[in-house]
């Protein structure tokens, strides 16, 4: 049985899903703004590898990632510009146009880390009504005020505003340096902005209250609500959303529907760079392109994700993901040689495995198993192979590229291999320095180990 560590409760407890086989899950998916970072695909490799693994336990499971194309605002809360629109300023282009172009791209960079496509994208911008009704609901139960730049939730008029983060909503508005201006408490958040009177906005729908545009919270309740139904089981998001947005799509849900949104919060801790917060104006963002650009795979990236736990702050350094690249490396070389015959599984590395997997998503720790495996001289490779097939369903390596794949060798290859072994036998040095540089201009390497010399392809 799974044990997660739920943000709402504050410990680890045994995961029960609401329906016997099926688990519903809602990630906070993408701002279509810009290219996602790589501390944002730390957040979706997570939320994978969550997925992956109720699945491997036999679970339906049924995700759903939101796209932010309208309504997150530059500030988080109710504060600032739309990022949508400040990247209109910034490309000259249409809302429209950049919304589709970013979620093309969050798509590929998905599929090169091997994430599984969710079942739904649902896309702010299409769901208006969905969340106009939800504002309609929260009004009609008295939860919602009216100010001159929109219409707010009230916080105040919920019990237990404030759980999740295990903040009374007191003690944040005692906290809260901002000027209220015309809200009633510091946590009131938008539900519906107006749009500013004198300037037309590309993104902008009537509503009964008047022009505007949703609130950022808004989305995600309306949508997690039409696709998944509330309650559902787990809600997975970066450890940022916790007091701000998952704060306030909880109230929204208890305030509309009188129900928990999700059973299960689960949230992953930042990615750090140099030990530091990413930042823009740092200039240490980077995206999965960029570290392609260093000849680090993306999968290499997931391999170094999956060397913390979810839960853990996990510092990025291009020497750390190097490692990372060159284990992965290594590992694919390593299985290429392995014996792929039978169906025979070790029982024992499975169950520890998936031990560590059940234990709150521990992934160095799997992983740690899936190395002692490797190395294990007594265990038969067949079995291995068959036993690491059944990890990569979790991991997500595309390890079934590599497992028994042996190397080809062509003849002329060879030919020049057997050459060289015997200039080594005479030591021939510079004949044997000869014949590896032409072995190397037909794309092989060969390297002298103590069984020999061993042909590599330098492309794979
Ligand atoms: P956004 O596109 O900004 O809404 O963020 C998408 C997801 O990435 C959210 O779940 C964020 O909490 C998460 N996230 C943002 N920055 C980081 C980071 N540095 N490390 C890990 N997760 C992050
Ligand atoms: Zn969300």
């Amino acid at each position: 049985m799974f044990q997660f560590y739920n943000t709402l409760t504050r410990q680890k407890e045994e995961f029960q899903p609401l329906q016997t086989n099926e688990v519903r899950i809602y990630t906070c998916g993408p701002t279509v703004y810009w290219f996602p970072h790589i501390g944002n695909w730390r957040s979706y490799v997570f939320a994978d590898i969550l997925r992956r693994s109720l699945e491997q336990k036999g679970f339906k499971v049924s995700h759903v990632i939101n796209i932010t194309d309208v309504g997150h605002l530059v500030g988080d809360g109710n504060e600032g510009e739309d990022k949508m629109i400040v990247a209109m300023k910034r490309e000259g282009k249409s809302a429209f146009d950049i919304a589709r172009f970013y979620e093309a791209a969050f798509m590929v960079d998905r599929d090169k880390l091997n994430i599984l496509p969710a079942a739904v994208y649902p896309r702010a911008t299409e769901h208006i009504i969905e969340q106009i009704d939800l504002v309609k609901k929260l009004e009609e139960k008295g939860f919602t005020y009216k100010i001159s730049d929109g219409i707010y939730f009230d916080t105040s008029k919920l019990s237990d505003y404030g759980r999740l983060s295990g903040q009374k909503a007191e003690e944040k508005q005692a906290g809260a340096r901002v000027d209220l201006g015309e809200k009633r408490n510091a946590t009131d958040f938008a539900l519906w902005k107006f749009s500013p009177l004198d300037s037309k906005r590309e993104m902008e729908w009537n509503s009964p209250w008047g022009v505007g545009f949703p609130g950022w919270h808004l989305e995600c309740s309306a949508m997690a609500k039409k696709y998944l139904g509330v309650p559902f089981d787990i809600h997975t998001g970066g450890e940022d959303h916790i007091p701000v947005h998952h704060e306030n799509e909880i109230a929204q849900t208890m305030g509309a529907d009188g129900v928990l949104e999700a059973n299960v919060w689960l949230h992953n801790a930042f990615l750090m760079v140099d030990g530091g917060k990413m930042s823009k104006s740092l200039g240490n963002i980077y995206t999965l392109s960029q570290l392609e650009e260093k000849n680090i795979e993306p999968l290499a990236f997931r391999l170094f994700c999956l060397g913390a736990n979810y839960r853990g702050k996990l510092n990025f350094t291009f020497e750390a993901v190097q490692a990372a690249q060159n284990a992965f490396d290594k590992l694919r070389e390593t299985v290429r040689d392995w014996e792929v015959s039978g169906e025979k599984i070790s029982e024992e590395y499975k169950n520890r495995f998936f031990s560590a997997i059940e234990d709150d998503l521990n992934t160095p720790q799997a992983l740690a198993v899936m190395w002692e495996m490797i190395g294990d001289a007594t265990c038969p490779s067949s079995e291995k192979a068959a036993t690491l097939f059944e990890f990569d369903k979790v991991l997500g390596l595309k390890l079934d590229e590599f497992i028994g794949k042996k190397t080809e060798v062509p003849d002329e290859v060879m030919i020049l291999v057997k050459a060289r072994e015997a200039a080594r036998v005479n030591k021939n040095w510079s004949e044997s320095d000869r014949l590896r540089d032409e072995i190397a201009k037909l794309g092989f390497i060969a390297e002298d180990t103590s069984q020999g010399q061993k042909v590599k392809n330098v492309l794979l």
